[in-house]
């Protein structure tokens, strides 16, 4: 099958002043097929959400290219962007945020729905929009008696229940889930990833998820990428990704991640803090806090490459994994 959305060389700098560009975003290639539920971690300002919004055409790209469904839409005028926007959606992080808190659900959940027209290309009537908005409260888990109520009147979990229903309304073909479960507790993150999960199972839902935690990740991915400083330095199947991990960074992330080998010998733990990204280190822009760093990743840039089929990493010295899923440089 074709990719639904390819990204080449993507890239998103914003000037700071003084001469200074940041580099948010730096040279991101990467493709998601129909149905993959791509991971997308890294720690805060790694540049995943700006990855994220640039893909959405939220924010205009400094350079590179985005193509949907065939489509180049990297600089697409919002007028014409306006009739793909239904097919594309994003779920943010703070669900109070998004939610007008003097409107009710049921017209929250309906807005979508009068805004754009059906896939007949007519308006929808008035009984589709509520017939529809109360299939997605369904499909979200929330009862229908709550339709007629106010955002304010829902824990944190239902209000991204609610959220996650309003993206839905359109049918997109793919969502950007943002940090969707990162504002929420422990207990009820786990009841929306098994949510994803499940939307993803009962209407094939194409997903990137935009997350800084591997656990949650693992659970809601078929491949992962792992960001730093603004570029992808591992992408693939999340159990290579995560149980053979191959880049430095990447196994410094898992290693806080319980492992399913008793024993296993874990990486040294990360130190030191993410380099700013308007002043990005030469070389491996990881080798300011990589434990196997050598003079060679202090001056020469390594690319991704392949590890093994579908899986790379961008370090000049991939770990290997042992069997018992402890790694050695
Ligand atoms: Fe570490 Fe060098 Fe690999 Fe960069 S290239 S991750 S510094 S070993
Ligand atoms: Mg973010």
């Amino acid at each position: 099958p074709a990719p639904l959305m390819v990204v080449r060389n993507l890239s998103k700098t914003y000037y700071v002043g003084h001469g200074r560009h940041l580099v948010a975003v730096d040279g991101i290639s990467l493709s998601v097929m129909p149905g993959e539920m791509l991971g997308l971690v890294g720690e805060s300002g790694c540049g995943k959400s700006t990855l994220g919004r640039c893909m959405l055409r939220l924010t205009d790209i400094s350079a590179g290219q985005v193509v949907f469904e065939g489509r180049d839409i990297t600089t697409l005028p919002e007028r014409r962007l306006r009739p793909l926007r239904p097919r594309m959606q994003m779920v943010f992080q703070d669900s109070s945020a998004c939610l007008n808190p003097r409107r009710r659900i049921g017209d929250l959940l309906a807005e979508p729905l009068r805004v754009h027209r059906g896939p007949d290309g007519r308006r929808r009537s008035a009984v589709d929009i509520e017939r529809r908005v109360r299939d997605l409260m369904d499909l979200v888990g929330l009862p229908a008696a709550a339709l007629a109520r106010y955002p304010h009147e829902f824990s944190g979990g239902q209000r991204q229940r609610i959220n996650i229903a309003r993206a839905l309304a359109l049918s997109p073909r793919l969502v950007v889930a943002d940090e969707p479960v990162s504002a929420l507790d422990v207990s009820v993150q786990a009841q929306i990833v098994n949510l994803f999960a499940d939307l993803q199972a009962r209407l094939g839902l194409t997903y990137v998820f935009v997350a800084h935690d591997l656990a949650v990740v693992r659970q809601v991915s078929t491949r992962v990428a792992v960001m730093y400083l603004g570029a992808i330095v591992e992408i693939g199947a999340t159990d290579d990704v995560l149980h053979r991990s191959a880049h430095p960074y990447t196994a410094a992330l898992t290693a806080a991640v319980p492992r399913p080998v008793v024993g296993a010998t874990p990486p040294p733990p990360l130190g030191g803090d993410i380099p700013s990204p308007v002043n990005r280190p030469a070389g491996c822009r990881f080798h300011t806090r990589c434990p196997y760093v050598q003079d060679r990743c202090r001056a020469e840039a390594p690319a991704l490459h392949s590890i093994r089929p579908g899986h790379e990493a961008a370090c000049h010295f991939p770990l290997a994994p042992h069997r018992d899923g402890s790694v050695d440089a």
